[in-house]
């Protein structure tokens, strides 16, 4: 085994956890490790005053774990909102694997990760995220019962992304409301970054809509394959932010409108399935109001996902979970008009939402 002797003033200079500026009194943070497997991974439960927090598990290829550690406090925080303001009652909770899902995932790694999972006694459930699959969950399944978005075989509600991309596809249309008075979607010049589970399905929905679709992805492969299927553009321009389009639909990672993307963005108006996708919610949710970007909230419209996993756990079947997020329609709209109304962005508008939900619950518990 490898120590390091760390001296004191080393020690005083790692940042500790609780002071990390992306934690945001989340309950509890867990390290999962695992020589054998080579398993490392962090679950991250942000609050449970609505319920056990509810999350997927996202495997990528981080350069760090400390950028491990601030995606999954970032997760799991967007997922408190999410739910809160979906409705439901669960908390938020998400996990990170720290690897390279196409090379290292394998049912072993999946089994051991289900341990960690399983000894936290159902306060997180998991789901899929990017770098996962329903037959990872299946694999977990096998382990521990707090897992969600199994195989529709095994009883399931199967892979949620198909939900999630439907929401956003209501996002859109509301949006288009919004900023052009209809919710037509024939002839909207759309730029979908990111073609995997959401961004598939919802480049499927937009160009059966009409839409003109431009797409990107860093898997060339899975670019031709989408192009081919829907007849979607591949962007072929050397400045992907700077293209002019009517909106843009971030559907890869978090975190691509900041001070680098935003001030080259053309499109009127940003709605996607990626969460996180302000890197700083207050400086850049106020200067996309400030531009005139209409910004759907990214944990409003990708609700869908959570939406139909949380079918399995309160037992509603998919016509129910495609009802409840065919609603991100009317309260996208109710988001857009409470921003105006009280002069505070879209997404405090929705954060405001969700915070009040949590309080109110937290006052009813106490008394
Ligand atoms: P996925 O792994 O299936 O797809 C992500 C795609 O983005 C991949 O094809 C990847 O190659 C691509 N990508 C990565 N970096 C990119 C970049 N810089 N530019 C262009 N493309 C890039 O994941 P997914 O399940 O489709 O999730 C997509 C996003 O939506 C994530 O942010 C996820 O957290 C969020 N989300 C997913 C769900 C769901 O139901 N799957 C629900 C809510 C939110």
């Amino acid at each position: 085994m490898n120590v390091e002797l760390f001296t004191s003033e080393k020690i005083q200079k790692m940042g500790p956890v609780f002071n990390h500026f992306s934690f945001d009194n989340h309950e509890q943070i867990v390290f999962c490790n695992d020589e054998d497997t080579g398993l490392k991974a962090i679950i991250g439960i942000h609050n449970t005053v609505l319920g056990p927090a509810l999350g997927g598990t996202r495997m990528w290829n981080y350069q760090s774990e400390w950028e491990a550690l601030y995606d999954v406090l970032r997760l799991s925080r967007g997922m408190t909102f999410k739910s809160a303001l979906a409705g439901l009652d669960l908390g938020g909770g998400k996990a990170v694997i720290i690897g390279d899902a196409k090379k290292q995932k394998n049912d072993a790694l999946m089994k051991r990760f289900a341990e960690f999972v399983h000894s936290l006694s159902g306060k997180y459930i998991t789901a899929e995220d990017i770098g996962m699959e329903t037959r990872d969950m299946d694999i977990m399944k096998e382990v521990t019962p707090y897992v969600s978005g199994i195989s529709e075989s095994l009883g399931g509600s199967g892979n949620p992304s198909p939900v999630t991309a439907y929401g956003v596809f209501m996002g859109i249309k509301a949006s288009c409301k919004y900023v052009y008075g209809s919710d037509e979607i024939h002839g909207k010049k759309i730029w979908v970054q990111g073609v995997g589970n959401v961004g598939e399905t919802l480049v499927k929905h937009l160009t059966e809509a009409g839409a003109h679709v431009i797409i990107t992805d860093i898997y060339k492969e899975k670019l031709k394959e989408i192009s081919n299927k829907y007849g979607a553009t591949i962007y072929d321009g050397l400045d992907v932010f700077s293209q002019s389009v009517d909106i843009y639909a971030p559907c890869a990672l978090g975190a691509t409108i900041n001070d680098q993307t935003i001030n080259k963005l053309k499109a009127k108006i940003i709605a996607g399935g990626a969460n996180n996708q302000l890197e700083d919610e207050n400086k850049h949710g106020k200067l996309l109001k400030e531009k005139g970007i209409v910004y759907a909230p990214d944990f409003l419209i990708n609700a869908g996902g959570i939406i139909n996993v949380n079918a399995e756990v309160a037992g509603y079947d998919l016509k129910e979970s495609m009802k409840r997020t065919e609603n991100i329609y009317n309260t996208t709209l109710e988001i857009f008009n409470l921003s105006d109304k009280e002069g505070i962005t879209t997404h405090e508008a929705a954060l405001n939402i969700a915070l009040r939900r949590i309080e109110k619950r937290k006052k009813d518990l106490v008394s």
